[in-house]
């Protein structure tokens, strides 16, 4: 059976970009069908993550003119991370296999050729993975290699150089909808899935327009997102400096007592002032890392939705709801 790709495409504020990169995704789509890789019924999803331009107007204005197209409005803007998730949920309703991708052109879309191939070797999930940074500035360059040789001396499993662009089996988005947390990290979620998988190489562009969404403040703090959602290693690290602390302590303390049998103590202000800042600081840090682990559970425990969709547009029900014409694949291309 020829299966149905969604291609996932999350957008905030992309009025600039997205008049050009959904032609992009429209040809690509029209070449994979009638290649006959992929079903008639497949389409490009667009989820709106509560964008305040006209983002949405121009989604629904596409998916008017041309029913390749659908869109998800997101009630409010929840980040990246929750957007590419409605996305592949809802879709997972209606597609075989889903491909995410971002709306600004960056990641080649030739790329999903490969990925389609790898599916039908039998890969239920092929990461997209960058040969090279040639268009991030140095800064990102190394902050972002540094993140995921960071990631994995913590024990955490991601693919070295793989954002968000990876193609997704319907068998791998089911199990992905039995991870119950609400604190989305899906580079690391998606290898405890399993299940065979592969990559596939390709180079990153600029942005085509607009700007990136990914400033260094949250950079880092999905950055720290991913560490303590996928890592307990920073408690054992604190419990192991706790204990180095401990022993140097008990060996101070012995060492204070025997100068003070032998008549030699001094009291200083500024030895005490010391060791008070000391303790404070490390006991302050510990107690932040502990905190940020406290903080995750909470938000877990709460059980919070982690999307509501506002509205649509171009989706159907359910996969048998189609057009009777498009399920005997008779539609022809429309006109982009
Ligand atoms: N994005 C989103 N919600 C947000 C921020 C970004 O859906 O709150 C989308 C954005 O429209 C884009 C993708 O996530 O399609 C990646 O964002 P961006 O290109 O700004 O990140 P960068 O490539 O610079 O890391
Ligand atoms: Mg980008």
């Amino acid at each position: 059976m020829i299966p149905t790709l969604y291609i996932i495409v999350p957008c905030y504020n992309e009025e600039k970009v997205l008049p050009v990169t959904s032609r992009m995704f429209s040809e690509k789509i029209g070449a994979l069908i009638g290649n006959g890789k992929i079903s008639e019924a497949s389409k490009v999803l667009f989820v709106n993550d509560g964008s305040r331009d006209n983002t949405w107007k121009i989604i629904t204005e596409l998916t008017e003119k041309n029913f390749r197209f659908a869109g998800l409005a997101l009630s409010r803007n929840r980040g990246h991370q929750n957007a590419l998730w409605a996305g592949l949920m809802e879709a997972k309703r209606y597609a075989d296999i889903t491909i995410s991708i971002d709306c600004d052109g960056q990641d080649d879309i030739n790329a999903m050729d490969a990925m389609i191939d790898a599916y039908y070797d039998g890969c239920q999930i092929v990461y997209g993975v960058r040969k090279e940074r040639k268009t991030d500035t140095a800064f990102k360059r190394i902050t972002a290699e540094g993140f995921y040789h960071c990631l994995k001396w913590l024990g955490a499993e991601v693919v070295f150089n793989h954002a968000d662009y990876r193609l997704l089996s319907k068998r791998v988005l089911e199990e992905l909808a039995n991870f119950k947390e609400v604190n989305l990290f899906l580079r690391g979620m998606i290898p405890l899935v399993g299940f065979k998988s592969t990559s596939v190489y390709y180079e990153r562009k600029e942005r085509l327009a607009g700007k990136s969404h990914y400033p260094l403040g949250k950079m880092v703090s999905l950055a720290f997102d991913g560490i303590t959602s996928l890592s307990v290693k920073p408690i054992r690290m604190i419990i192991a400096l706790g204990i180095f602390v401990s022993l140097i302590s008990f060996a101070a303390i012995i060492w204070a007592v025997v100068r003070s049998f032998m008549g030699k103590t001094v009291i200083g202000w500024t030895s005490t002032m010391c060791v008070i800042c000391f303790m404070g600081g490390i006991q302050l840090l510990c107690l932040g890392v502990i905190g940020e682990y406290i903080g995750k559970i909470y938000m877990e425990t709460k059980q919070r939705p982690k999307y509501i969709v506002e509205k649509s547009a171009g989706l159907c029900a359910e996969k048998e709801d189609l057009p009777a014409e498009t399920k005997n694949g008779r539609i022809e291309q429309p006109p982009i």
